[in-house]
């Protein structure tokens, strides 16, 4: 069977190698945000029934897989990217169509998984440990890494390719097995990723794929006790409740959550290139990144001329389809991102933040039809403010007038995130200030929050994560345990 039924428009489970509907008989529909009419694809509505089956066949096919040599494992990763290179434009399609974002960006996150997997199949050949001098003269001991078994993959709906890949590559690389549960807004996506594994010939159980609803599925694989690890990226009240399910019975865990992620801009700052740092950074992607610039903090000599000069380019913003040639910003997600983009704006003006731009829902012409709404910016906003604390996830921006770096540096902490933070600066002690000072797991020096190296490890600080890091070599530390070995 094929990852689809074409006539009606189905995906299935990806199941021990096998392409299967759920036990459910049910199946769930994934919409086009810009056009809430469109159907993209049904997927399935699966049952815990489904992911005991996808659990225990990965646990099965993990005993072989672990045993096969790093690089015969990363011959598949190679293999699926090559699959995933040569389908691009059909995934960047999908996921424009599933979750919004422009064409352009679709493909560059799709070019992006291909080079996370062919990354991460190099690492089958390196090394993962230590020699370590025994006080023992005939003794050598030395360290190695164990896989953790079967990995639980949650993921959100923001990157439908890029966070998948870069938890599954590093995990099977390591030797070990994947039951992923993805967004239902991006499950048509994921199973075409997955279609890319099944593809390359990846052995019956290494890759399984359950889709459904958080609670069921997502809870279900938290609490699976032959689920060994579990890898989430997501939102804060949902990673709270995975990471206690997870320590509740020893599994080992790992959080990626939201950001409150602010750019300094001073006074002798490029402005130009902070402009373009500022708006590229919050609004690309309609704000819907987790390293999104969500507080924009200005020393008052610039603040006027940085001002006009920002809102001058956010006027030029163009919003619609982002299948559509020349649009630059494309719809919220769902209508759940929607109301919350809009009912933040709402509090930001009872509050008593000034509108300077936008603020309403688009509903004419091109964009009557999706969830669409205005880029937006405040100022007169201090730190407050509910919009000036909690993660929107949307496009608006807060504009925060400080005298002095001290003054943006402390602002910039005054939040209970730490994930990505800038600053637009041409002193150097800025700089350092900025480097040791800044509460955040990914600190970026004239250059925009938003921009992540898939060979750097990446991870935030404060409530932003669980504290482990992700992509990189930094992998290891999560998808693999230390085994010290002593011979004799
Ligand atoms: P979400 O937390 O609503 O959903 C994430 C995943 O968890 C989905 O697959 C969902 O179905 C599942 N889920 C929902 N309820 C569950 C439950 N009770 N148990 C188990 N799983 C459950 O997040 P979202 O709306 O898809 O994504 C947006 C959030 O993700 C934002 O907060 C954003 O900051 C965060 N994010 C963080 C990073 C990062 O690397 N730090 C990257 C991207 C997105």
């Amino acid at each position: 069977m094929s990852s689809f039924d074409r006539i009606n428009n189905t995906y299935f489970n990806y199941i021990n190698g096998e392409w299967i509907a759920s036990e459910s008989n049910k199946t769930e529909a994934s919409t086009n945000p810009a056009k809430m009419d469109e159907v993209v694809g049904y997927f399935q509505k699966s049952t815990q029934g489904d992911l005991n089956k996808a659990v225990s066949s990965a646990k099965q096919a993990q005993q072989q897989w672990k045993k096969l040599t790093g690089n015969v494992r990363g011959d598949f990763l190679l293999k699926t990217a090559s699959i995933l290179e040569s389908r691009v434009d059909e995934v960047a399609e999908t996921m424009t169509k599933e979750m919004g974002k422009t064409f352009p960006e679709a493909k560059g996150e799709t070019l992006r998984g291909v080079a996370i997997l062919r990354y991460y199949a190099g690492e089958g050949l390196r090394s993962v440990g230590d020699v370590i001098p025994s006080t023992d003269s005939e003794a050598l001991m030395f360290t190695t890494r164990a896989p953790l078994g079967v990995v639980g993959v949650i993921t959100p709906w923001n990157f439908p390719v890029a966070i998948p890949i870069w938890k599954m590559a590093p995990a099977l690389i390591y030797g070990n097995t994947v039951v992923i549960k993805p967004a239902s807004e991006t499950a048509v996506t994921c199973a075409k990723i997955i279609d890319c594994f099944a593809s390359a010939g990846m052995p019956a159980g290494t890759v399984n794929m359950v889709t459904g609803s958080g609670s069921v599925i997502g809870q279900g694989l938290a609490e699976h006790p032959d689920v060994n690890g579990i890898t989430f990226t997501g939102s804060n009240t949902v990673g709270k409740k995975i990471g206690q399910a997870a320590l509740a019975r020893g599994a080992k865990y790992q959080l990626e959550m939201g950001g409150k992620n602010p750019v300094i801009v001073a006074e002798d700052a490029d402005l130009d290139l902070a402009v373009e740092a500022t708006i590229s950074g919050g609004l690309r992607s309609t704000g819907q990144k987790c390293t999104a610039t969500s507080r924009v903090i200005i020393q008052s000599k610039v603040y006027e001329v940085f001002k006009e000069k920002l809102l001058a380019k956010v006027k030029e913003i163009t919003v619609g389809d982002g299948m559509q040639e020349g649009i630059w910003m494309g719809p919220c997600a769902n209508k759940n991102q929607l109301d919350t983009v809009l009912s933040y704006i709402e509090k930001g003006k009872l509050e008593g933040a000034a509108l300077l731009y936008g603020g309403n829902r688009l509903q004419d012409g091109n964009t009557g039809s999706g969830y669409f709404a205005e880029p937006t910016v405040f100022e007169n906003v201090n730190t407050n403010m509910v919009i000036a604390q909690e993660e929107i996830f949307g496009p608006v921006l807060v504009l925060m007038k400080v005298e002095s770096i001290e003054e943006a540096l402390s602002l910039a902490n005054d939040v209970e995130y730490g994930l990505s933070a800038s600053i637009f600066t041409t002193n150097i002690s800025n700089m350092l200030s900025f480097i040791n000072e800044m509460d955040a797991g990914l600190v970026r020096i004239n250059a925009e929050s938003a921009g992540v190296e898939l060979q750097a490890p990446f991870g935030g600080m404060k409530q932003s994560s669980s504290h482990s890091r992700e992509q990189g070599r930094a992998a290891i530390e999560f998808y693999t345990s230390i085994k010290t070995v002593f011979v004799k």
